[in-house]
């Protein structure tokens, strides 16, 4: 029996892995969950999943979440605040770590779970990408497993052969990874029309339900850049070895072309169901709940190249990956303060790109050598996207010409 904490439980991907779970309850035990102020799911969840500790991550609702809890015959502690969000996902008792928080707030208890050498399932991208070498170096020192959430790596890493070595493609017989993405909501949208996409517009994604910042991440492919990067952490890529390829569909997942002509592609309904029951199940398969792909219904596979145009935030990110970690850590804060105010209606679409591409150009670079540089970092860069955002959301605002 797996004991497993589940960090973000009440988001997108924490609910497809409880629907997972409750599907195994022989082979699972959920440990813990965790969410940050829905109190009403988490105890929802809590009656579902008969959990032994649920955590509130902001601790001004410590008190109403006691009462809540209290008032249920649970056998369950509320705990609260950051530090408790690390404890459950580094306690003794548990195996195997969800981790699907959204963005920075997710790395300190995605590395409590790393240094405790668990099993990391990882979906929060945003935590390898702002802490790259440091993340991997700290999994190898203490054992971790990690097995990527992201439908796109779990894709390539059930292509790659069961053998490979990190970073060693040639060795492989690896050419280069096909990195696939739909390309969002806006994909043939005429470009003049982009500055005045609503949120709720931005946040409608064809193909996949998904959180809101990652659903804005999807429209403006910062998703993809983020992707990019976490591909050549998990798998020690170079720049070079991954080409992006938009395929609307999304059915292919992401692609392995071997040097003797063969393509290896994974695929599938696009339910993150997959990945997760993939990964929990890791080297066994189980059932997901997800549908089986019925070839007969499926339409045209069409593939062509992300527009530079169109996806400005998907070369910044390739560029911010070449050019190092204090990039990478400072364009994923700036993405997340632009984004939440996009999502605040205070700035326009097409201003995402311009916020990120703006702030990048006032850091120079510098070594990040701990995670308190990266915390500093990260810091630093929220900060000048907002000072950024102050100047242009006085003459930009959504719905105003
Ligand atoms: P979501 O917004 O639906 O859920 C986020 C979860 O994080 C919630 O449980 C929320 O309570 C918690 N949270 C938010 N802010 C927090 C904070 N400050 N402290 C502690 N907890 C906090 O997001 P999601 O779509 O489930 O995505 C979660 C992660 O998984 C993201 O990193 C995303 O990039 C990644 N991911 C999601 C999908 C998807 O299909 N949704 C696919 C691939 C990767
Ligand atoms: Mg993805």
């Amino acid at each position: 029996m797996q004991q497993v904490t589940i960090l973000g439980a009440t988001g997108s991907i924490g609910k497809s892995t409880i629907d997972v779970l409750l599907r195994h309850p022989e082979s699972f035990n959920v440990f813990a969950l965790t969410a940050n102020s829905n109190l009403e799911l988490l105890l929802e969840q809590a009656l579902l999943c008969n959990p032994k500790y649920v955590v509130v991550s902001d601790l001004s609702l410590f008190a109403k979440a006691q009462e809540l809890f209290s008032q249920r015959s649970l056998n369950c502690e509320v705990l609260a605040g950051t530090d408790a969000l690390e404890q459950v996902a580094s306690d003794s008792e548990v195996d195997v770590v969800m981790a699907a928080i959204v963005g920075a707030a997710g790395l300190l208890p995605t590395l409590a779970a790393v240094k405790a050498g668990k099993k990391v399932l990882l979906a929060n991208k945003e935590a390898l990408v702002m802490s790259g070498d440091l993340f991997i170096q700290s999994a190898n020192k203490h054992n971790a497993q990690l097995l990527p959430i992201d439908s796109e790596h779990n894709a390539i890493f059930q292509c790659l052969p069961a053998d490979f070595t990190y970073g060693d493609l040639q060795g492989s017989g690896i050419s280069n990874i096909l990195l696939t993405g739909s390309g969002g909501p806006f994909l043939s949208m005429p470009l003049e029309e982009l500055p005045k996409v609503r949120p709720e517009q931005a946040c409608a994604h064809p193909n996949w339900s998904m959180g809101r910042k990652i659903s804005v991440d999807s429209a403006t492919m910062m998703n993809k850049g983020l992707e990019f990067i976490e591909a050549r952490w998990l798998f020690g890529l170079q720049s070079d070895d991954i080409q992006v390829v938009l395929h609307p569909q999304s059915i292919i997942h992401s692609m392995v072309q071997y040097i003797d002509g063969s393509v290896i592609a994974q695929m599938g309904n696009p339910d993150m169901r997959t990945p997760i029951a993939h990964a929990l199940a890791y080297p066994k398969r189980v059932e997901s709940g997800v549908s089986a792909l019925d070839f007969k219904q499926l339409a045209d596979f069409s593939f062509t190249e992300p527009s530079k145009e169109r996806y400005p935030n998907l070369d910044l990110a390739i560029q911010a990956s070449n050019a190092g970690q204090y990039a990478t850590t400072s364009l994923n804060a700036a993405n997340e303060v632009v984004v939440e105010t996009f999502l605040q209606g205070k700035i326009n679409f097409t201003q995402i790109a311009e916020v990120n591409s703006e702030c990048l150009q006032q850091i120079p670079s510098h070594a990040l050598n701990s995670i308190e540089d990266v915390i500093a970092c990260d810091k630093n860069a929220r900060q000048i996207a907002s000072d950024i955002i102050k100047n242009k959301s006085v003459t930009h605002m959504v719905g105003a010409n």
